[in-house]
C-alpha cells in the first residue's frame, strides 16, 4: 500500500437525511483505504452498522460524529493534513493526481446536498472527477483509487471473522474461529 494516511469528512446540510447514501460513503471510505470518517447530522444506527462490518470483515475503521466541520479541518491542517475537497468545479483529477500522490496525509472532504462556499478557500486542492454532477460515493471511490492506484485493495483488515478468497465462480469464504 502507498504509505499515506487518508481520512474523510462529509459536510453540508441535507434537506432530507439519506441514511443509505451516508452509509455508502462510509463503506467506500473503509473499503478504499481510509481509516476514519467524520460526519455531521448522522443517524447513530450507521455507526452500529459500520462497527458490525468491522467485527465481521476486520480492521478498525472509525466513524466520528462532529458538530463543526470547520474545527476538524483546522485541527487536521495543524496536524499536517492537506485538504482535498471533491467538487465538480475543481481541477481535473487527471491533472492533479500525481501531485496528490506525493502527500503523506490527506483529509478528503465530500459534500452532501449543499456545500458552504468557504470550503473552496479552506481546501488545499479542489478536485473534480469529471465536470458533471454525480455523487459523493462515486467521487470518493474514484479519488481514492486514483491516489492509491489499486494498492488499497491489498490492505489487510486484521481480526476479521470472515475472509473472502477470490474465486472465478461461486463464493469462497474462510471463517475464523472466535469465542464470542
Ligand atoms: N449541488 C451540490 C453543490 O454544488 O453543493 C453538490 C451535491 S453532490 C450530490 C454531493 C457531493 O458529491 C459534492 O459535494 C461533491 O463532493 C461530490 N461530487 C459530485 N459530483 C462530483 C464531481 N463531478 N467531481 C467531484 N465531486 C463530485
Amino acid at each position: 500500500m502507498i504509505p499515506m494516511e487518508i481520512e474523510v469528512v462529509r459536510i453540508g446540510q441535507r434537506v432530507v437525511r439519506d441514511d443509505r447514501v451516508t452509509t455508502h460513503v462510509a463503506l467506500v471510505a473503509r473499503a478504499f483505504g481510509s481509516n476514519t470518517i467524520f460526519m455531521t447530522e448522522v443517524n447513530p444506527d450507521i455507526k452500529d452498522t459500520l462497527e458490525k462490518i468491522n467485527k465481521t470483515w476486520g480492521g478498525n475503521f472509525l466513524i466520528e460524529f462532529i458538530d463543526n466541520w470547520k474545527s476538524i479541518i483546522k485541527l487536521k491542517k495543524e496536524n499536517g493534513f492537506k485538504i482535498v475537497h471533491l467538487s465538480m468545479y475543481g481541477e481535473k483529477i487527471d491533472e492533479i493526481q500525481s501531485e496528490l500522490r506525493t502527500e503523506k496525509k490527506l483529509l478528503v472532504v465530500v459534500g452532501a446536498e449543499k456545500v458552504p462556499r468557504e470550503i473552496y478557500e479552506f481546501a488545499d486542492y479542489n478536485v473534480s472527477i469529471g465536470s458533471q454532477p454525480h455523487s459523493e460515493v462515486s467521487a470518493l471511490a474514484i479519488l481514492l483509487d486514483r491516489i492509491q492506484q489499486g494498492s488499497q485493495f491489498e490492505k489487510v483488515f486484521s481480526g476479521a471473522k470472515r475472509k473472502i478468497i477470490p474465486t472465478k465462480r461461486g463464493k469462497t469464504v474462510e471463517m475464523k474461529e472466535t469465542r464470542d
